[in-house]
């Protein structure tokens, strides 16, 4: 199960706000919150310090309505020009990335709020500072309301000199764009923009996403809190009789005397299975090394020395805690990749005042 604090991403929300000088919260909750639920975190979110929230497609930000989310919603990834009305009805606002839209959107008399993106970079969507410039012209001349411009930051969490020059050059680009004041949102920064370029003035808003949860792309942040745990429990125990083979492939070498825990976790539930034969769980605060290949289902792992007394089936196990970044490393992905591979059947635990406030897994909410 994952248990998602939210005592502590109430503090980082309130630290969020001081660490952008006061500028509104868009709170990134795409890709179902990056994993934490996005309905739950939205209804949490709600009565904290955001103002709007950013999902990457129609389908999430229908979800989120659906749930009676009531705040303004962007959609971020760009949308194809059928999805426009749709959008609309749900009073969504969308992400305007080409001037083909525009044209669909006046044609068909379509009464939605837009952003529009600027490319500063990113080289993903978005229009050029100069298309930006007439894509505005248009929709003002043709009453559209544009309530945000934005970008996207492409390395404001690296910290190397190259990427710090890049961002500046992203960002320098971006305020080329003037006369904005009919625009409700200005916003370019991102987690890492955050932490590193708050001071930039020009925009009024920023885009929280994995920074919420007290990560961002280079590592665990100290002043802000842990938001996520992954945890399971000792499902079988063993001492070794003889030397064997460990798991599928046998890849993993027991040796008589050996005490094996089998912890109920797998590749199914998004602990990733390059992992296999080097990654830890923690039992009892010691790490405990894996043998052999993460199943599906359920792993295997050495107990130390130390607490090979103590360790006991059902024992809890920290398999994702405060050591995510580094499991990150070790298998060349991110923090964002194992957050977003968490699957459905992983219960979410959400602590609250301490104690466990909503489960939601595979057989309801309770
Ligand atoms: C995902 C996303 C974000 C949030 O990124 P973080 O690094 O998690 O803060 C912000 N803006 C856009 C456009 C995004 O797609």
């Amino acid at each position: 199960w994952a248990e998602i604090d939210l005592d502590n991403l109430e503090y980082n929300i309130k630290k969020i706000k001081e660490l952008s000088h006061g500028k509104e919260i868009m709170a990134i909750i795409k890709a179902d919150a990056y994993g934490m639920g996005a309905v739950s975190i939205a209804k949490e979110l709600c009565d904290l310090n955001v103002n709007i929230f950013g999902v990457s497609s129609l389908e999430e930000g229908i979800e989120l309505r659906n749930h009676n989310i009531k705040k303004e919603i962007l959609i971020l990834a760009g949308s194809f020009n059928e999805e426009l009305e749709m959008a609309k009805c749900y009073n969504l606002q969308v992400t305007i990335t080409d001037i083909s839209q525009i044209k669909y959107i006046i044609e068909h008399k379509i009464e939605i709020s837009v952003h529009i993106k600027v490319d500063t970079g990113m080289g993903r969507v978005g229009f050029t500072i100069d298309e930006a410039k007439n894509a505005l012209k248009i929709c003002r001349d043709n009453n559209i309301t544009v309530v945000g411009l934005y970008s996207h930051l492409s390395v404001s969490d690296e910290s190397d000199l190259d990427s710090i020059e890049y961002t500046k050059n992203q960002i320098s680009k971006f305020k080329k764009l003037e006369e904005l004041e009919d625009i409700k949102y200005i916003h370019i920064l991102n987690s890492g923009g955050i932490l590193n370029f708050s001071n930039i003035g020009y925009t009024n808003m920023v885009r929280a996403g994995i920074l919420m949860y007290g990560v961002y792309g280079e590592g665990l942040i100290n002043s802000l809190k842990r938001v996520f745990t992954l945890k399971s429990k000792v499902l079988f125990l063993k001492e070794l009789k003889e030397d064997i083979d460990i798991s599928y492939g046998r890849v993993g070498k027991g040796c008589k005397g050996d005490i094996i825990a089998t912890v109920a976790v797998g590749y199914a539930d998004g602990y990733r299975r390059e992992l296999s034969n080097i990654g830890t769980l923690t039992i009892h605060g010691h790490k405990c090394k894996i043998v052999g290949k993460v199943c599906m289902d359920m792993v295997m792992v050495k107990v130390p020395k130390e607490i090979e007394t103590k360790v006991q089936v059902g024992d809890e196990v920290v398999v994702m805690g405060e050591d995510i970044y580094e499991i990150s490393q070790m298998i060349h992905s991110s923090v964002y990749e194992l957050f977003t591979g968490l699957s459905r059947r992983v219960s979410r635990v959400y602590i609250k005042n301490g104690k466990p406030h909503i489960v939601n897994n595979l057989i309801g909410k309770i």
